[in-house]
């Protein structure tokens, strides 16, 4: 084990659904990004690959990605999280559902649900769009998150960008939101965000693939300077090169251990415990090997 990396890591950025979500985001992937997801695994086989690999605490997300299946999706993650210790959700939710808010009240009352999952790129909404407003104005009186998914990279299209979410946060600056990737591919513009937005959060998940064209270009000094403001994610399993490459992607900036045991555990346990606070006792991982 690498000397910087905290024994046990949060993987805050996970993707769990049903087997037959699964199958249809893979297809999926072929289509829109024309490259193969690396790990056909499904969600038990994703748990245990972490669990085999230094991750304890386990944060996944879903999403609706049309009407009428944000609430079987949710019935899902309460069987999942009620029988899996130190596993925590980003649920679903549909804007056009009926009673879209009531069921989002519903799932947020479950002590592992850190929040709701919303992919602007997938769910072609503004972030802005007022349909949104009683889901924030819910999850900001509950102290639970948002996870947004709402940058340009891989791919963006018109629902997504910087200045989409700079107009809701024109309405909402105290919004509890995660931004995945990074907020690839307008990494300043996003970094610069949390200067004035204190519950801004970003995530690694994507951004740290030497290999890969299009990833974080800011630098260690906003790594540094940011440090208590990113937490480590994989996007397991839906991602196209390894794991492993991504870690060490990040140890190649050779930040302090201090600095690596924020971002790949402090800070995702400090995001658990506000948002979860019945669930602070983690358990350590039931197997360790290499991250
Ligand atoms: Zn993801």
């Amino acid at each position: 084990m690498p000397p910087k990396l905290p024994e046990t890591l949060i993987d805050s950025h996970v993707h769990l659904f049903p087997d037959k979500g699964f199958d249809a985001i893979w297809k999926a992937f072929d289509q829109m990004y024309q490259v193969p997801v690396l790990h056909h695994l499904y969600h038990q086989e994703c748990i245990e690959y972490l669990r085999a690999r230094q991750v304890g605490p386990i944060v996944y997300s879903n999403y609706a990605h049309k009407p009428g299946i944000a609430g079987s999706m949710n019935a899902w993650n309460r069987e999942l999280l009620n029988r899996s210790e130190n596993l925590f959700c980003y649920a679903a939710f549909h804007p056009e559902d009926d009673e879209a808010l009531a069921m989002a009240e519903d799932i947020l009352s479950h002590p592992q649900v850190m929040g709701i999952k919303l992919h602007f790129l997938i769910q072609h909404y503004y972030p802005h769009d007022s349909r949104f407003f009683p889901l924030y104005e819910l999850i900001m009186d509950r102290k639970k998150r948002l996870l947004m998914h709402l940058g340009t990279g891989p791919i963006g299209n018109q629902y997504t960008g910087l200045d989409h979410f700079k107009i809701l946060l024109k309405r909402y600056p105290d919004l509890p939101v995660t931004i995945p990737h990074m907020g690839g591919y307008e990494y300043k513009g996003f970094l610069d965000l949390l200067d004035d937005h204190p519950d801004l959060y970003l995530d690694t998940a994507y951004s740290f693939w030497h290999q890969a064209p299009g990833g974080y270009d800011q630098g260690t000094e906003a790594l540094e300077r940011y440090q208590d403001r990113i937490v480590y994610g994989s996007d397991f399993p839906n991602i196209i090169l390894p794991r492993k490459d991504e870690i060490e992607g990040l140890l190649s900036y050779d930040l302090s251990s201090g600095i690596y045991s924020k971002l790949f555990y402090e800070n995702g346990a400090r995001l658990i415990q506000s948002a979860c606070p019945e669930c602070i006792h983690f358990c350590p991982p039931h197997v360790h090997t290499a991250y």
